[in-house]
């Protein structure tokens, strides 16, 4: 029987029927630049999956600070590298989280079924890839790649093919919109926070979070909570400040009472280092006074890079590690190496989750004691730039943003069918 063409946007076909083409949320090249004009609504072809993959039709998509970076195209112009490696596809189709229904399943797939409600997390790996078959973790891995990111065919249209293992069930009391916006931000904060023994939280650690009332920060505050550290968190404005205090953080620092961020002065330059020592020290003597006692973190929660870097490795504990998963002020961050080797602290990356990590996150979110910071919901595709926008001049509001892709309307836990 001849497939149905092209079902608009938020009408379903019946389930498992597959049309040959979908509406999509595309970025390409001759629009790099600001993310507000570097999404368009185009037609694309529906993907197929594979035999290991199943077809998602896609309810809600999670905004995230990657697809502020494909718009930009840079530090990666994403469409020129996969071109590099044989692609032939000029366009980019962005979204790294995503809530949906299983629309068709491969012929090696296993656990789930046509119907489904599933979360999809983003990242991917080659499971018969030499690295993991020597018992390395699979988001360790060289073959890892990030799905609407890296990859092509994210979560910003209709429907979307992946693997199997990137799908967990939805916790059944959440929108489609809570359940597409939270698992980047929570399952990064997770692994960061938990992932990295012996530098993990541990009951009564002191976690410095900087962004606190950010998609990762809302997180990170709530998970450093449920494992008895001691959240601070840093911010820019009072309403953040509400915020955090609100998610459970002990205190909060407001960073607009410093200047001493950046680049490390030169070594020889006597009077730009007192200064930023002078401010270093104002800021730790801060997180002691908001803390209430004379403790320095036991983990720095990093994501910013650049600019607070210095910060970071001069006030974290002996012994104690900066954690850090992105560099949104920049890359070119300065380490004193005095303090890495004399105080013995650890400075380690840390990129998503594996599938243990993100299942966690699912489950603590299922049993109600995580909240998904849903702030705003786009209603639909149209938005798709106008809400990248925001979280690119730090506009957006507090927690995590999602969009509307096919659920008929805000709200919805299910889909009818
Ligand atoms: P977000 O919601 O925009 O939050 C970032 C927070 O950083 C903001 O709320 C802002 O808080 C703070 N910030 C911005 N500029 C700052 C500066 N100059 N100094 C100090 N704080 C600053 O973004 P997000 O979703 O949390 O993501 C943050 C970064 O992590 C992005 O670069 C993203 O690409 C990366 N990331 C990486 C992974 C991974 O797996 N590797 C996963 C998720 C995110 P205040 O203005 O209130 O201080």
């Amino acid at each position: 029987m001849a497939r149905p063409d092209i079902y608009p946007i938020g009408e379903q076909p019946p389930l498992g029927v597959i049309p040959e083409r979908m509406f999509a949320s595309v970025i390409r090249e001759e629009r790099y630049g600001e993310p507000i004009n570097a999404f368009a609504i185009e037609e694309m072809p529906v993907p197929e999956p594979k035999p290991d993959q199943v077809l998602v039709n896609v309810m809600a998509a999670g905004i995230n600070y990657n697809n502020v970076w494909v718009s930009l195209g840079y530090p990666l112009d994403v469409i020129a590298a996969r071109r590099k490696m044989g692609s032939t596809e000029d366009f980019h189709i962005g979204g790294s989280d995503a809530s949906g229904v299983v629309w068709a399943v491969g012929d090696n797939v296993k656990e789930l079924q046509v119907g489904d409600h599933v979360i999809v997390t983003s990242c991917h790996w080659d499971e018969s890839a030499p690295d993991i078959r020597m018992g390395v973790d699979p988001i360790a891995s060289s073959s890892q790649r990030v799905w609407g990111y890296e990859d092509n065919f994210g979560s910003f249209a209709q429907f979307t093919a992946v693997e199997e293992y990137m799908c967990h069930i939805k916790p059944p009391q959440l929108t489609w919109e809570a359940a597409s916006c939270f698992m980047v931000s929570g399952a990064t904060a997770y692994r960061q926070l938990r992932g990295w023994p012996p530098n993990v939280v541990r009951p009564g650690d002191p976690v410095l979070i900087w962004g606190g009332a950010g998609g990762l920060g809302s997180l990170a505050i709530q998970i450093t909570r449920e494992l008895g550290g001691i959240p601070i968190a840093v911010v820019s404005s009072q309403e953040k400040v509400d915020y955090c205090m609100a998610l459970g953080a002990h205190g909060v620092i407001d960073r607009t009472e410093f200047d001493h961020w950046g680049r490390l002065p030169d070594i020889d330059d006597v009077d730009g280092i007192r200064a930023w020592s002078e401010g270093a020290r104002a800021f730790g003597k801060k997180f002691w006074e908001v803390l209430g006692e004379r403790r320095a973190p036991r983990i720095v929660f990093e994501h910013v890079g650049q600019q607070t870097i210095p910060t970071s490795m001069y006030v974290v504990d002996t012994g104690g590690m900066v954690v850090i998963c992105g560099g949104t002020s920049g890359y070119n961050a300065d380490v004193d190496l005095r303090f890495l080797w004399m105080r013995q602290k650890r400075l380690q990356g840390s990129h998503f989750a594996n599938r243990r990590e993100c299942a966690e996150v699912n489950e603590l979110v299922r049993q109600g004691r995580i909240d998904p910071c849903l702030s705003y919901t786009a209603p639909s595709m149209e938005e798709c730039g106008k809400v990248h926008q925001l979280m690119r001049n730090n506009e957006h509001p507090p927690g995590n943003m999602a969009m509307i892709v096919n659920a008929p309307s805000l709200g919805m836990t299910d889909l009818p069918l």
